[in-house]
Formats: C-alpha cells, structure tokens, sequence
C-alpha cells in the first residue's frame, strides 16, 4: 500500500533518490557498526592482553603471600614502591584465604593516596593485640625478679607489639575512611570497562590452595580517547561515503530519468514529423536502449500508417482525384502563398447538371462511372492533379495561380466543352451530361478579400451558371470596386465542407 502511495506520488528521480540513499544509509549504518565493534575489541583485547601481563608477576607473589597469610610480604614499602611503579595501577585488591590456618587474608594499595593496608583488621585482632602489649607491659613494670636479658626481649616484644597495634588501628581505620574513587563490579568476570570512570577493571584468581582473588584497576583513559576516536573516524568516514553515494544516486538517477525525459519530450511532438533516429539512446543496451528502439519502431509503423491513411483521406477513391482533407490543407495556404507573392489567384468550381436525374434514371452505379469521366476530363485540362480536387458528390474545385490564373475563364470553358464533346447520353433538354461552372479571378485589386470572400463569389457565379439553364460558364474578374459579400443561398454545400 505503503510502495503504491509513494510511487503514485513520486517522480521516478525522486523514488530511485529516495530508495538509494536509503539502501546506502542502512549500509553505511551497518558497516559502521560492525567496524567499531571489531575496532574496539581488538583495542581492548590488547589493553587486556597488557593488563594481564603486568600483573602476571604480582599473581604468583601475592599467591605465595596469601597462601601463609604473610602481611609484611604484601604490604613492604617495597612491595608498595614496585606497585608505585607501575604508571596505570590505580588499584589492587589481593583476597584469599591463607593455605595454614583457613584465616581470610585481605590486602588494598591505591594509588592516589600511595599507600597499602589490610583490609581485614577485625576490632577483635585490635583487643588481643593490645591486651598482649598490655600484659607484656604491665609484666615489665611490675615484675622484679626478671633477669637484663629477659627484660630486653619483653621491651622488644612490647615494641614490636606497639608497632604492631598501630599498624593495624591505622589499617582498620583506613579501610573505614578511605573512599574508592569508583564503585568497583562485583561478580565473576575476567575484565571490564568503565567507561565513566574510565578504568579498566582486571580479575585473576590466585594459585594458592585455598584461593583468593587480584583484583587490578588500571588507568584506561588513553583507551576511552580511543573510543572517542573510533567513533569519530567512522562518523567521518561515513559521512565521505555518504556525500559519494549521494552524488552516485543523483549521476544515476539522471542517467536513468533524463533519457526517459528527453525520450517523452520526443513523443509529446508530432507524431508525422518525429525523428528519433538520431537519439543517442537508441545505442544502448539496457532497458532504456529497449525503450528507444520499440519507440522507434513504434514511430515508424505510426508514421507509414498514417502516410497511409493520408493518403486515402487526400485522394477520392472514385477519381483518383485530390479529395476534399487535401483540398482544406492545401487551399488557404496556396492562396495566402499567390497573394504574399503578389500573384493572382483563380477558381473554379463545377457541377454535373440535373446529376440525380441521372442516377435516378440509368443507376448509381453508371452515376459513378460518369463522375471518373468528368473527373479525367478536368484532370487533361488542367494537367496539374494537385489542384483539382473533388469537394462533393459531383462539384470540383480547380484552383489556379499566377498566369494558369489569368486563363480560368478559357479554361472553365474548355472544361465544359470537353464534356459537352463526351456526349454522355441524359434524359435532359439537352440529351447529354453537361457541366455548368463558376470561374472567379482575383487580381491585386482584390486584396482585401479573403479566401472564403472569393469561393463564396465563384459559387455565386455557378448558381447563376445553372440560373442561366446550365451547361454555361459564368466568369468573373474581381476589381477594386467590388466588395464581398457571403452567399448564403445557395453555397451551402461549398460552405459546409469548410466549417
Ligand atoms: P443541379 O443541376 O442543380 O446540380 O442538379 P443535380 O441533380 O445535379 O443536383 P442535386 O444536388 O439535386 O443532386 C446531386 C446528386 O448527385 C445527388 C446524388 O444522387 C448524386 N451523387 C452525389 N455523390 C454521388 C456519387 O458519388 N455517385 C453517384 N452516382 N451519384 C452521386
Ligand atoms: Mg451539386
Ligand atoms: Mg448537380
């Protein structure tokens, strides 16, 4: 429905433009996306790939660590400095379980405040600490009977434990203080991308028994930079290959509408007169090129048709004669062509006498036989077939110009004496067929009458003729002086096949 109301409503240019770029956008779209997608997991394959190289090391020490649950290996200035070391560690959360004594074991370093604690410190392991320290302390002082050495080992013991207490009241708070810059993902995963936060979050297990986790946090700006990039590069590149295919659609939209349009241009003319064979779209071998050559084909069985056809409305079958379409093209035109030329201009229009008498007495058929008679006496006299023409039953027209015109007169005469000598036998006054005609000269001097002005004059001048008894010419020349004036009487035949 939806294609239907569109190609109603459409141009073929628009329709072609409209599915093309539509085609094309989808296209477009589509290789984009899958562009990205393979651009961007390769990148983040490899930032991964990196990542994981990285902390590979880390792994087996802190697996080592954890499995004796041995703090002061995770958490030694050293350890903290080689992690220092490492630009795009932002983060590093070792857990497990300790191998020995099935205790948890959970270390954190963070890079903006530099620093590594534990992060299991329970207000327990804070109490026994410091009653140990407490005991010991108190020992110290109230005890006597202890010996240098004994005495020496004890303030060890305390001071150790004193470090000891502060560490892990410093750890405890910490572990409650410190905020992590990002809400880190829970659950099982190897590695991801935050965007927002634009980290990259990397997960290993630990290879100790019990197990634990290294969790690794890494600077990811430069892959977020990255994301950005690709996602402009390709809106670049698909707004070049936009711009070029919509240039491709309106090239061959054009190619294909333009040869149709100049193609209906040619047909819009007349059909007689068409030539399309110089249409270069002739040669080509695609629909359009079929197009053309049925066109042409089509123009040329048209134009032999109707050359035809011509052809049988120009002539009377009867005579052979020039017929009455030919007489309505050609007459107006050779007069207005004399009188640009400044020549004269002559007509003559004839009649059978008492005709239907004659039908009426030997038949239609012998009628006829009598036209074709009459018509090649007046084709002898005139010699110019162009000119004669059989305008009705049995009226003739015989139009003259230049010099033929000054004669109308003597020729009309001939014509009637030409009949007159065929002696057709007729049941007249007369006894035979004879012809009465009106001849009209017009000279310069009658340059302000119209063609019609004159016919309607020369078949005034016949119906004098048959006025007069028939078989008789009534001639006359047309001066300055007289002034045209239609005849309404008795032209009615003449005047019919003009309208
Ligand atoms: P007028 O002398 O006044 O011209 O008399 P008319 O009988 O010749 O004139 P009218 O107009 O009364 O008759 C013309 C006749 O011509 C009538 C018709 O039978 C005949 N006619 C017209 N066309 C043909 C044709 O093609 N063949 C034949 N045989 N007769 C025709
Ligand atoms: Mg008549
Ligand atoms: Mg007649």
């Amino acid at each position: 429905m939806q294609g239907g109301y569109l190609s109603r409503n459409l141009t073929v240019n628009q329709l072609l433009f409209l599915t093309h770029l539509l085609l094309v956008l989808i296209l477009i779209a589509g290789f984009s996306v899958t562009r990205y997608q393979s651009e961007w997991s390769t990148r983040l394959n490899n930032e991964v790939v990196l990542a994981e190289q990285i902390i590979a090391p880390l792994v087996l020490e802190s697996s080592t660590a954890v499995a004796g649950r041995n703090y002061a290996a995770l958490t030694l200035p050293s350890q903290k400095q080689t992690l220092l070391n490492i630009e795009p560690l932002l983060l590093l959360d070792v857990t497990g379980v300790s191998d020995y004594s099935s205790q948890s074991v959970s270390v954190r370093y963070q890079r903006d405040i530099a620093d590594i604690w534990r992060m299991d410190v329970s207000t327990d392991e804070i109490n026994q600490t410091r009653k140990q320290r407490n005991d010991l302390g108190s020992a110290l002082t109230t005890t006597t009977q202890q010996s240098d050495a004994q005495r020496k080992k004890i303030t060890y013991l305390v001071k150790k434990l004193d470090g000891e207490l502060k560490t892990i009241e410093r750890a405890k708070l910490m572990s409650k203080t410190v905020a992590l810059p990002w809400l880190l993902p829970a659950g099982d995963y190897s590695y991801k991308f935050l965007p927002d936060e634009k980290v990259l979050v990397v997960q290993t297990p630990l290879v100790n028994k019990n197990g634990g986790t290294l969790k690794a946090v890494f600077d990811a700006s430069t892959l977020y930079h990255l994301k950005t990039q690709i996602v402009k590069t390709l809106f670049l590149e698909a707004a070049i290959a936009l711009l070029a295919s919509v240039l491709l659609i309106i090239v061959v939209s054009n190619s294909i509408v333009s040869p149709l349009k100049r193609l209906a241009n040619k047909i819009s003319q007349d059909i007689e007169k068409l030539d399309i064979s110089d249409m270069k779209e002739l040669k080509r071998q695609d629909e359009i090129g079929i197009l053309a050559r049925a066109l042409q084909s089509l123009t040329e069985k048209t134009q032999s048709q109707m050359k035809l056809l011509r052809h049988l409305s120009d002539t009377d079958a009867l005579t052979g004669m020039s017929g009455r379409h030919k007489y309505e093209d050609k007459a107006e035109v050779l007069f207005r062509t004399s009188q640009s030329k400044q020549q004269n201009f002559g007509i003559i229009i004839c009649d059978i006498d008492s005709f239907k008498l004659y039908n009426d007495t030997f038949g239609h058929s012998k009628g006829d036989e009598v036209i074709k008679k009459i018509a090649g006496v007046l084709l002898a006299v005139t010699r110019n077939n162009d000119l004669c023409f059989r305008i009705g039953g049995e009226e003739f027209i015989i139009l003259f110009t230049d010099k033929d015109a000054n004669n109308v007169h003597s020729i009309a005469e001939r014509m009637r004496k030409e009949v007159q000598r065929l002696a057709i036998p007729h049941h007249t006054e007369s006894g035979i067929v004879t012809l009465s005609l009106g001849a009209v000269l017009a000279t310069q001097a009658s340059g302000h009458w119209s063609y019609q002005n004159i016919f309607d004059h020369a078949d005034e001048q016949l119906y004098k003729a048959k006025g007069k008894g028939r078989n008789c010419t009534v001639f006359s020349e047309i001066d300055a002086s007289m002034a045209p004036t239609r005849n309404v009487n008795h032209a009615d035949n003449a005047i019919k096949f003009m309208d």
